[in-house]
């Protein structure tokens, strides 16, 4: 369904996260609902894969590719992936000729007290992931490449970027929404997948996008989570097994507000206070928001509307863990 602002959620995706299967590269076709494990590409059907550094020879790569008449898809990351980023990469083949996958752990996104120096970075295998998945490109810039000597200028995002995560983390959608745009320019592609997992984030890109009449349109894929439905995170890999079986309680209290709206409460103060409490009664587990927002303004809304999304934040031990749901009343 195309959003009035141009933006786009798939019909087929709301509200309706992807399960993991075991031992699955991939979890789902895009366009079956259930569990559908698609294995890699063969070797004879992958095309080679380039890896670049350079802004200016990912662009040209890209043109090159549209001028043979190909669709290119667009796929940023911080690395580490996951089969949520590959589910991503998966929703990029089928729809476009050409797909490219860009790797940057982008300093500008992390506050000072954050993970920025641990933050996994396996590239060989992320390298292998990106071949086996039938990726073409993968842009890896380093830091100076992005961030040269004297860069001062700066995307801020308005409202949307203000509240939930925007609040917890001062300059991390700033830092987003100025590494997103300049890897827009470096890979001008036709379509960029994003996934619901940062539900604010995709709320953020596309308005940035509508904002500045960038011409490229934003596809949301669904989140995909484990069997037990702890949503994937190249962030979970800091958890103990402890941590892991705590971190279930974002997943819980997502549930629990959407087996109250379905049971009819309207009350959203109180919902609002149960999804909190699901948080804050699990050992190791730190809430720090747990609540009902409207899906494009991000705002606590007073009434249960036809469609709201839950939201949670919560730190886990160390390690600080979002994830979302959208809920249909
Ligand atoms: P990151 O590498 O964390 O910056 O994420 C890159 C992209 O993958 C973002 O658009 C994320 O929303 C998306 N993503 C991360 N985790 C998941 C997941 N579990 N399911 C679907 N997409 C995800």
């Amino acid at each position: 369904m195309a959003d009035a602002s141009g933006g786009f959620i798939s019909p087929e995706f709301v509200g309706r996260d992807r399960i993991c299967g075991p031992g699955s590269l991939y979890t789902t076709s895009r366009h079956l609902l259930l569990e559908t494990p698609v294995p890699p590409l063969a070797a004879d059907r992958r095309p080679p894969l380039v890896v670049t550094e350079q802004i200016n020879q990912t662009r040209q790569i890209v043109w090159q590719a549209q001028r043979r008449g190909s669709k290119v898809g667009f796929v940023p990351t911080m690395g580490a992936l996951h089969v949520g980023h590959l589910s991503l990469i998966q929703a990029a083949r089928e729809e476009c000729d050409f797909v490219v996958v860009s790797i940057f752990v982008n300093p500008t996104q992390f506050g000072p007290q954050e993970d920025l120096t641990k933050y996994p970075r396996p590239l060989a295998h992320d390298l292998k992931l990106c071949e086996e998945a039938g990726v073409n490109v993968v842009f890896h810039p380093t830091v100076e490449t992005m961030y040269p000597t004297g860069f001062q200028t700066f995307v801020e995002v308005g409202e949307v970027s203000e509240v939930l995560e925007g609040k917890c983390r001062p300059g991390h959608f700033r830092g987003v929404a100025t590494v997103v745009l300049k890897l827009f320019h470096a890979v001008p592609a036709d379509f960029a997948y994003f996934g619901q997992k940062d539900y604010q984030q995709q709320a953020i890109i596309r308005q940035m996008c509508r904002d500045l009449d960038v011409p490229i349109e934003i596809r949301v894929c669904p989140t995909v989570r484990e069997p037990d439905g702890l949503a994937l995170s190249s962030r979970n890999v800091y958890l103990n097994s402890e941590e892991r079986r705590s971190a279930l309680a974002l997943h819980r209290s997502l549930q629990l507000a959407k087996k109250l709206i379905s049971a009819g409460h309207t009350d959203l103060t109180a919902i609002r206070a149960e999804m909190f409490a699901e948080l804050t009664k699990t050992p190791r587990v730190r809430a720090e928001y747990a609540t009902l927002i409207h899906p494009e303004t991000l705002e606590e809304v007073p009434e249960l509307q036809p469609r709201l999304v839950g939201v949670v934040a919560a730190r886990v031990g160390a390690t600080r863990l979002i994830d979302n749901l959208i809920i249909e009343a």
